[in-house]
């Protein structure tokens, strides 16, 4: 309260007009009291004039002069008044107070010339005679149309001085304890007043700092009460409000961050104002640390900063496609538009990655061309054998036979192809029609290797099987898994030499089967490793080729595996062997 401006403003007004109040009544006072004992003093001195003109009179008539000298003096001596007796020409006859014969002619003086004139005047002066201020009557003597003289009566006004002053004090005191008094009241009132009003002010005050939902008590009638209760009314609807657009700001927020598409919003100097999770991964952000940032220092892209540039001009949203060079390497269909209704506008950024999309769409290429390739070598042998058959070489009794077997090899091949791509097709469509069963590992594996012995034996390559467990099951499809270990076994025995081994070892790892067929044949480089699960790929196509592969059996086992809810992996030094384990669930 003390601070407030409010409190002291009125408090000065009303005790500077409470201090004028009272200087001008202490002013009017004295000059009404002051005034009236004037109005006394005249009707003292005109009395005393009134009463001693007949004799005056008398004595002026009969020329008995140096009896009025005794008879001023009496009267003087009686009344305590200044008496002089003046003749028509100004000559001073007789003074109470002062040799007549050394005072000059009183014709002029003011008092002494409206008595002549009209019969009686007064006055007011700084005597020079007694050296003090007087108040003097004087009054003809003689009629209007004869005058002989003036009486003239005259008493000091240092007593009415003397009387004002002290009224004057009396008043001063009084208008002392008034304004003492007035201020002490203006106080209270003005406190009472204005302590709504600090109220008021410390709660918009609140208000505006973000406290919503105080309320200030104001519980009387008047409008300051009332303008509080609105007050109050305003506070709560802002802070509802305030709590609504809390809400929706935290689902847009949860819901930009929870988005796969990065977003990015950026102001119209193209520094970024906001970026979600996703958009911060894609550009490596952490916000609200990078919030500021202009945008070609973050996404290094020119095609976006053209983009981002055309769309503030235009207001028009623009889609590219772009590339971030990575690693790794990325791309993104990208969405520029303009931020609708925003006062300070800018543009938002919407961030799709396409490299999964555009990774497969490589690979459906790839593998179309890796198809027809692959289809189009024994077609065209098939066609060639049989064109030299048509054109005579059937009767060709020393190769015949030969050109018909390239034509079964061939087949054989593209049949090979086929079910290969078709059972591709199926395990990665994932409509196979898969029967799972417990299959005990151990007895699986020594049928499977029993069927390729004799395939071993004629490539001269040493299968053995080494059972850690014999008590082992996994929950797998059969036939799946005999495609998986045939291929496995079949190429190892396909890329050893004469005189080398396979080996098929059965283990449990925690709760993983583990089955690692080894062998000891030419390995495979390292660079090859990474990609050896692909579609066609192949180390040496001629090879793979001449001894019959297709270059798909690799990437069955790996997804049978997949499907059994295990996996493969490869361990190879070129020249020194490779090793494929394969982990399945135990059950
Ligand atoms: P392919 O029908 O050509 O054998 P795969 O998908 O089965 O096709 O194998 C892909 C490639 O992996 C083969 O062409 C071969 O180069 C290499 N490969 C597979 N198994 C072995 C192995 N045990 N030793 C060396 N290389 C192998």
């Amino acid at each position: 309260m003390w601070t407030s401006r409010i409190f002291w403003r009125p408090l000065v007004l009303f005790v500077l007009l409470i201090v004028i109040s009272g200087f001008i009544a202490h002013s009017m006072m004295s000059m009404l009291q002051r005034q009236q004992l004037i109005d006394q003093l005249d009707l003292r001195l005109r009395s005393i004039a009134v009463a001693i003109r007949p004799q005056v009179n008398e004595h002026l008539s009969e020329n008995q002069e140096v009896a009025i000298d005794s008879f001023v003096e009496d009267i003087s001596e009686q009344t305590k008044a200044r008496i002089t007796i003046i003749k028509l020409d100004g000559l001073v006859l007789a003074d109470s107070h002062q040799d007549p014969t050394k005072m000059e002619r009183h014709n002029q003086r003011m008092e002494i010339v409206a008595a002549i004139r009209s019969g009686e005047g007064n006055s007011e002066r700084h005597s020079s005679t007694l050296d003090m201020d007087m108040r003097y009557f004087a009054i003809r003597i003689g009629s209007e149309s004869n005058p002989i003289g003036t009486v003239r009566v005259a008493l000091p006004t240092s007593e009415i001085d003397r009387e004002v002053a002290a009224i004057q004090n009396s008043i001063a005191r009084l208008i002392g304890i008034v304004t003492a008094s007035g201020v002490l009241i203006c106080m209270i009132i003005v406190a009472w007043m204005t302590r709504p009003l600090t109220f008021l002010i410390n709660e918009t005050r609140e208000l505006t700092m973000g406290q919503l939902g105080e309320t200030v008590n104001l519980t009387g009638g008047n409008e300051i009460d009332e303008l509080g209760r609105t007050l109050n009314e305003l506070s709560r609807e802002l802070a509802t409000r305030m709590a609504m657009l809390e809400d929706n700001r935290g689902q847009l927020l949860a819901t930009l961050e929870g988005m796969d598409e990065g977003v990015v919003s950026v102001d119209t100097d193209e520094r970024i104002r906001f970026a979600n999770e996703a958009a911060c991964k894609i550009f490596d952000l952490s916000m609200p640390d990078d919030a500021g940032r202009p945008v070609w220092e973050v996404m290094r892209n020119q095609i976006v900063e053209s983009t981002i540039v055309d769309v503030l001009a235009s207001g028009e949203t623009q889609r590219v496609e772009i590339e971030l060079l990575g690693p790794p390497q990325r791309f993104l269909s990208t969405t520029v538009s303009s931020v609708p209704g925003a006062s300070d506008g800018g543009v938002i950024l919407v961030l799709h990655d396409i490299t999964d999309l555009r990774r497969l769409e490589n690979m459906r290429r790839e593998f179309v061309a890796n198809v027809s390739h692959e289809l189009k070598t024994p077609l065209a042998s098939i066609q060639a054998y049989s064109e030299t058959l048509l054109s005579g070489a059937l009767d060709d009794e020393q190769n015949n036979e030969g050109f018909v077997q390239r034509i079964v090899e061939q087949a054989e091949r593209l049949s090979a192809l086929i079910q290969d791509l078709l059972s591709l097709a199926r395990v990665e469509a994932g409509n196979h029609p898969f029967e799972f069963v417990d299959l005990n590992m151990a007895s699986f594996l020594q049928e499977c290797l029993e069927y390729h012995k004799s395939r071993a034996r004629k490539r001269e390559v040493e299968l053995g099987l080494v059972l850690r467990t014999q008590d082992v099951s996994a929950h797998v499809d059969p036939e799946g898994m005999r495609q998986i270990m045939d291929n496995l076994i079949d190429n190892a025995i396909k890329y050893t030499p004469a005189g080398g081994s396979v080996d098929v070892e059965l283990d449990v790892d925690g709760d993983d089967v583990h089955i690692v067929v080894r062998d000891s044949g030419i390995g495979i480089g390292q660079i090859h490793i990474e990609r050896i699960f692909e579609r066609f790929y192949r180390v040496d196509k001629a090879r793979s080729r001449e001894l019959g592969g297709t270059g798909l059996g690799l990437a069955i086992v790996k997804h049978l595996a997949g499907a059994f809810g295990g996996s493969v992996e490869v361990e190879s030094t070129a020249g020194q062997g490779t090793s494929f384990i394969v982990r399945l669930p135990q059950c």
